[in-house]
């Protein structure tokens, strides 16, 4: 395990940030951290990398435990904050010599990771002149350079227009060849587009810890309302193959949550006929993966 986070919780003053959060990231995973704005991504990232104390719990990185070996995390752990904080009349060169300074890096990883990160193009410029993109590579070298074994992306690619956005993304890929990486966002298709398993936090609370394909498989469900004319009679819907949950909505409607696929529009009008009922009215509504992030992060 890369990361291993025990009953956290943090409070800023009166207000709860983190409610008794647990959850793990095995080496070598790329998980996808996800949730509306304010839901914690941000103050659980600023944890695990010692940036803020925890009000309790406890949290390991690496085997080390963060309240006992602060100096061995920072070693291990590199972290794009939110906001990343550039400064801006600096050079790209300069400025990355300036960290491997301050992280003891040998002075061979800048112009390593300058080519990793795509910014030999821009290793002149000064970090002010560069596009956002340009700047989230800056700040993803900057967390690179003393090679840390994991990395935590806080919104890594918020604001970026979508050719940056399919650059950026494509950059965390091959640097999740070699890292564990944890990567907030507030986008689905982000997580969808990188991560192996996904966290949904919502107000401080985790509401899923799934891998990507479970999440996709109940994204492939669709839900469909069945009216029938006759009220009172018993009805064995759920027998229907491809139907997993059955809701009586009252009047002889019912919400049926089933596999979404073309052939059960018949198999539900063969029930009808083999149980002489008639059908007065049904409805689809497909559930998106959208759907999903939306259900569980409702208030
Ligand atoms: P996210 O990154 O998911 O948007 P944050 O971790 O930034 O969420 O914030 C979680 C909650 O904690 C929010 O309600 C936010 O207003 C609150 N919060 C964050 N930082 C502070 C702070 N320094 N002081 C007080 N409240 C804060
Ligand atoms: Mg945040």
């Amino acid at each position: 395990m890369s990361i291993v986070v025990s009953n956290v919780t943090k409070t800023y003053g009166k207000q709860k940030a983190l409610h008794a959060v647990s959850f793990e990231i095995k080496t070598g995973e790329i998980l996808g951290f996800l949730g509306p704005n304010g839901a914690g991504k941000s103050t659980m990232m600023k944890i695990i990398t010692t940036y803020l104390p925890q009000t309790e719990g406890t949290v390991e990185v690496c085997g080390f435990d963060l309240a006992e070996s602060p100096l061995e995390v920072r070693k291990r752990v590199g972290y794009l904050p939110e906001h990343n904080p550039l400064y801006l009349e600096m050079y790209v060169r300069e400025y990355l010599e300036f960290v491997a300074g301050l992280t003891q890096s040998p002075k061979s990883r800048v112009d390593e990771m300058i080519a990793l990160t795509g910014l030999t193009p821009e290793k002149t410029k000064k970090i002010g002149q560069l596009s956002k993109g340009y700047r989230q590579r800056v700040g993803i070298a900057q967390a690179l350079l003393h090679d840390p074994e994991v990395l935590i992306l806080d919104e890594p690619t918020s604001g970026l227009d979508p050719n940056q956005l399919v650059g950026i993304r494509d950059l965390i890929k091959s640097i999740g060849k070699t890292k564990t990486i944890m990567l907030s966002t507030h986008i689905m298709q982000e997580v969808e587009a990188l991560c192996d398993r996904v966290i949904i936090i919502n107000k401080g609370e985790i509401q899923t810890d799934n891998t990507i394909a479970s999440l996709k498989s109940l994204g492939n469900r669709s839900k469909i309302k069945v009216t029938f004319e006759e009220v009172r009679e018993y009805k064995p819907l759920h027998t229907i193959e491809g139907v997993h949950e059955v809701s009586d909505l009252g009047g002889g409607a019912f919400l049926l949550t089933c596999d979404a696929e073309k052939q059960i529009n018949k198999r539900i009008f063969d029930f009808a006929v083999k149980h002489d009922l008639t059908i007065i009215e049904i409805t689809k509504q497909e559930v998106s993966m959208e759907n999903v992030f939306q259900s569980l992060t409702k208030s």
